[in-house]
């Protein structure tokens, strides 16, 4: 603030009456953001420009909050939810992710002094799937090993109950949803030994079957505007395989999602299929 204040100064060469200081006190100063307690920031990933009032009685609909929200434009696609309870607040929080027309709803909570309008909304809360751990690697250390490779690892489902037992092991993770996402890791044993572990996440927005990002499909990816462009077809690196059934609400994909099979081997690691489908 100061610096924008100085930098200001010197480049509008303020007269000498603009140069006037009005002195504000801080406790003063800071009274506007009371006006976003219980308050939501939030943006909608979708390439697609969409009418803001259209936008608003969308998000109203989703979220249903039982004492009431109400929504508020920043900028066409930032807007805030505000809420009148702070219960409603915390399960718009636990409920992440909020889906729309399958184009993801990224949502942080504000707080003092921070501004709406430039706040990050990069991160977003998923239940992350590991594949392919055996039982005797799934503890809470090596899944916070990986899921730290993922995003940043919250917690893991079903920990009360014996997690080695599950099919796939199931983690709270929060995602960087501005950059691909990430289909395997390679995992290097200071024994020499390695494997390669598969993720697939729960409700699963639009996503691009080319660049793995969320926020667009293929067929708006600008890889395939760049000269020289190859269409890959069938054998897109990203894929459905990419979507894990959800335990609550579904929204699109397929719930016959095909993965490719590693098999672990002590020195390598092979991939024996990969039936990538094209985007959507
Ligand atoms: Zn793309």
């Amino acid at each position: 603030m100061e610096s924008d204040i100085l930098n200001l100064d010197s480049a509008l060469s303020l007269t000498e009456e603009e140069a006037t200081s009005v002195v504000i006190p801080q406790s003063d100063w800071d009274k506007g953001v009371d006006g976003y307690r219980f308050t939501l920031v939030g943006h909608l990933l979708s390439h697609r420009l969409i009418h803001f009032e259209a936008l608003k009685v969308r998000l109203i609909q989703l979220i249903q909050a039982a004492r009431g929200v109400t929504v508020r434009k920043l900028l066409e696609t930032r807007f805030c939810w505000v809420f009148n309870h702070e219960e409603d607040l915390r399960q718009a929080l636990d409920m992440r992710p909020w889906i729309i027309d399958r184009n993801l709803v990224v949502l942080q909570p504000l707080s003092q002094p921070e501004d709406p309008l430039s706040i990050s909304l990069d991160w977003c809360p998923f239940f992350v799937h590991i594949h392919d751990l055996r039982l005797g690697q799934r503890s809470v250390d090596v899944l916070r090993y990986i899921g730290n490779y993922v995003g940043v690892w919250l917690d893991a489902a079903n920990i009360e109950r014996d997690i080695s037992w599950f099919e796939n092991v199931r983690n709270r993770l929060n995602i960087n949803v501005s950059i691909p996402l990430k289909r395997a890791l390679r995992i290097q044993l200071d024994t020499g030994a390695s494997c390669i572990v598969r993720f697939s996440y729960e409700r699963l927005p639009n996503f691009c079957y080319l660049c793995g990002k969320l926020g667009h499909i293929s067929r708006f990816c600008d890889l395939r505007f760049q000269d020289g462009y190859v269409d890959l077809g069938a054998n897109c690196p990203f894929g459905a395989w990419l979507r894990a059934p959800g335990r609550m609400q579904r929204v699109g994909g397929t719930t016959d999602s095909i993965l490719p099979t590693y098999v672990w081997s002590s020195h390598q690691t092979t991939t024996s299929s990969s039936d990538q489908r094209r985007g959507a």
